[in-house]
């Protein structure tokens, strides 16, 4: 089994360490990864500057990677596209530092980077220890390692990822395994607002958490009572009910050209024809 290995924390992190130390005696493991902390930054790419790519001989003992100045999806596709000679069988971003539950997969550069290796065509998973304050990864690096075993025997449907989530506590303390749905989390208070010595007011993002839905269905319930959570994510955002409800709409050009057209169901619907190419030929 061949195993990228990437994350948002660094190349240097100690998670990212714990697990190709755990991985290297199951898997051949390649690590891609930011040269710098990079949490927060979502699915954001690197365009206007180039990518530099420094060589890392051994990032932990026997295991040896690159360490890229952008983003984790700048690794993911610089690692599929340039630097590895053929594609990983599986990649885990990971083990990331504090929570990526509910909401927070929007801005985790640690799910992205799944997501990015999922679009790639490569069975992808994100792994985090809901706590900043970890210092044992053991637990979590244990299950990743059981996970993708699992992954390798049956591959995972195109177009979804895994994103796990693991209290952070020894192995003994921990409940078990749920199957979750993503819960909805908020911040509140959410700036700092300070005066910088300059007596300009700047701002910082704080803000406590707030969860809005945590039952035990949802990944953030889960953590809560101690269980590792495994949520399957799909990129589809798409509103399939508001789509139907939005026909009432009529939605039209000004002056009301637009067209019958038969939609993909064979129905016939009003309003423009998707399959129309636009003027300058992009559709
Ligand atoms: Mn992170």
């Amino acid at each position: 089994m061949r195993v990228l290995l990437t994350n948002d924390d660094g190349v240097f992190a100690d998670g990212l360490r714990a697990l190709a130390e755990a991985l290297k005696a199951v898997a051949e493991v390649v690590v891609v990864a930011p040269d710098r902390e990079r949490s927060g930054t979502g699915h954001a790419i690197t365009m206007h500057h180039p990518l530099r790519v420094q060589e890392i001989p051994s990032v932990v003992e026997d295991v040896s990677g690159w360490a890229v100045d952008g983003t984790p999806s700048d690794c993911v596709k610089l690692a599929v596209h340039a630097l590895l000679k053929e594609l990983p069988d599986i990649l885990v971003s990971g083990i990331n530092r504090g929570p990526n539950l509910g909401t927070d997969v929007l801005a985790s550069g640690t799910v992205s980077a799944a997501v990015e290796g999922m679009l790639a065509g490569i069975p992808s998973v994100a792994v985090s220890v809901a706590d900043y304050r970890c210092e044992d990864f053991t637990a979590t690096a244990d299950f990743t390692v059981d996970l993708l075993g699992r992954i390798a025997g049956r591959g995972l449907p195109p177009g979804t990822i895994l994103n796990v989530n693991v209290p952070s506590l020894p192995r003994q303390h921990l409940a078990g395994v749920v199957l979750t749905r993503l819960g909805r989390r908020e911040y509140t208070n959410i700036f700092d607002c300070r005066v910088d010595p300059r007596g300009r007011v700047y701002y910082w993002l704080a803000g406590e958490l707030v969860d809005l839905e945590n039952g035990c269905d949802t990944d953030a319930g889960a953590v809560a009572r101690n269980l590792i959570s495994v949520t399957p994510l799909h990129l589809d955002l798409t509103n399939y009910e508001m789509l139907r409800e939005m026909e009432s709409w009529r939605l039209d050009l000004p002056g009301g050209e637009a067209k019958r057209f038969s939609g993909p169901d064979g129905e016939v619907h009003d309003g423009i024809d998707p399959g129309r190419k636009s003027p300058d030929g992009n559709g």
